[in-house]
């Protein structure tokens, strides 16, 4: 089985230019004493906007980790494949992101249900955690609700694992199980199930994503009950401590956060639970990356300035059409927006300023950041001239890169010890 490490972290790229900046912020993490395995995703539906291949994101990977010299492990994820992406990801991708939440909610076959029902009855009552006083609390209702709701999604996943397993060979990569993108969040004692579920149909799932409570928009803060979700993560982290003790799992079963960049008011929380428990984690940024080169743009001044600049305002005449895909995961007042003809008085400080995920600043806007978080499509469409300038501007970038991800993510998500 592949190692994934304690903590492992997923680091977008839209792009395909910034995995040697990203990796120097793993390995002066690694300098202060917190290992983080690196894992290069990107989705089918970002290959897709952008007209990139996996190989690309391979390519760029192993060219990273050759020229700063890390010996560690590193993954490239296929990030939220089916069944009829997944073909397209089998010779770049060491790591699969099996996503499912579309199966999620369709009745199960009778005979499967009856089966994961008499297989779990066993579990009805309370349920004591291991290594904490938490406990969950099981009734014959919530364990058929269970299986009515999550049976099919873990067959599919199933299906979907067996397929990789047969074109790649047992071992030969990580497994991780997402149903993040979803509406309603799985409760504890749900996740529970699933994962006892996950044991039946026998795949070695490393990570998993279940949707917590509380909105995870893109490249912004939290927005929900930080207490709340304090107390479901640490089930979470505990419910797969059990269904490990006592499930046919991998050891190394770790709890992945989706659309983890930004998160900052509940990193604290996060931070606390995995060092309590000493538990790892798997975190996923939401493709921000792609933001600071922006940033990084911006600060430079001169014809990058103008670029951002340009990049906004065909954003905003855009609007509906490059926020309706992201409608469920962004939370843009267009009423905050500036319009593109205040933008282009501005200076890049300021441009910077207002894009940077930085609550001190004044001139920070979350609105702003979230439109331009979706438009990465009219940098795509930029083609070339886009490019250039990413390789023109190629050090004011890798600072905000790197600072992003080591100062502001691994700092505050990681124990440093
Ligand atoms: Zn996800």
């Amino acid at each position: 089985m592949k190692n994934l490490g304690k903590y492992s972290m997923g680091i977008g790229d839209r792009f395909g230019h910034q995995a040697e900046a990203q990796l120097s912020a793993i390995i002066k993490a690694k300098e202060l004493g917190v290992d983080i395995t690196p894992v290069w995703n990107k989705s089918y539906r970002e290959h897709q906007i952008i007209h990139s291949q996996p190989s690309n994101t391979r390519f760029k990977a192993d060219e990273a980790v050759k020229r700063l010299n890390w010996k560690g492990n590193y993954f490239v994820d296929a990030d939220h494949i089916g069944m009829d992406t997944v073909e397209l990801f089998i010779d770049s991708s060491d790591f699969y992101t099996i996503d499912v939440a579309d199966s999620i909610g369709i009745s199960p076959e009778n005979d499967d249900l009856e089966k994961f029902l008499s297989e779990n009855k066993k579990f009805i009552g309370e349920l004591d955690l291991p290594n904490s006083s938490l406990k969950i609390i099981v009734t014959e209702k919530i364990l058929e609700n269970a299986g009515k709701k999550y049976l099919t999604a873990i067959k599919q996943a199933g299906k979907i694992y067996r397929k990789i397993e047969q074109l790649k060979g047992k071992g030969n990569f990580v497994t991780e199980v997402s149903m993040d993108e979803t509406d309603e969040p799985q409760s504890p004692s749900e996740f529970f199930f699933i994962l006892s579920a996950i044991a039946s149909e026998k795949i070695p799932v490393q990570t998993i994503a279940p949707k917590f409570s509380g909105r995870f928009n893109k490249g912004v803060d939290y927005v929900g009950d930080v207490e709340r979700f304090k107390k479901e993560f640490e089930l979470d982290l505990m419910v797969i401590a059990k269904a490990v003790e006592i499930f046919d799992l991998p050891k190394d079963l770790k709890l992945s956060v989706h659309s983890g960049s930004d998160k900052f008011s509940i990193y604290k929380p996060i931070k606390d639970a995995l060092k309590k428990f000493n538990e790892g984690l798997h975190i996923k940024t939401a493709g921000t990356t792609w933001l600071e080169e922006l940033i990084g743009l911006a600060a430079s001044e001169g014809d990058g300035l103008e670029m951002a600049k340009e990049i906004y305002s065909k954003a905003f005449e855009r609007f509906d059409e490059l926020c309706g895909p992201y409608k469920t995961v962004i939370d843009i007042d267009s009423k905050f927006l500036p319009l593109p003809d205040e933008v282009k008085g501005w200076n890049g400080a300021k441009f910077a300023q207002t894009l940077r995920h930085d609550l001190s600043n004044e001139n920070y806007n979350k609105h702003f950041r979230q439109m331009l978080h979706v438009s990465y499509k009219i940098a795509a469409e930029l083609g070339d001239r886009y490019i250039d300038a990413l390789i023109k501007y190629k050090e004011q970038i890798a600072v905000n890169v790197e600072e992003n991800i080591l100062e502001r993510h691994i700092k505050r998500i990681f124990p440093l010890e």
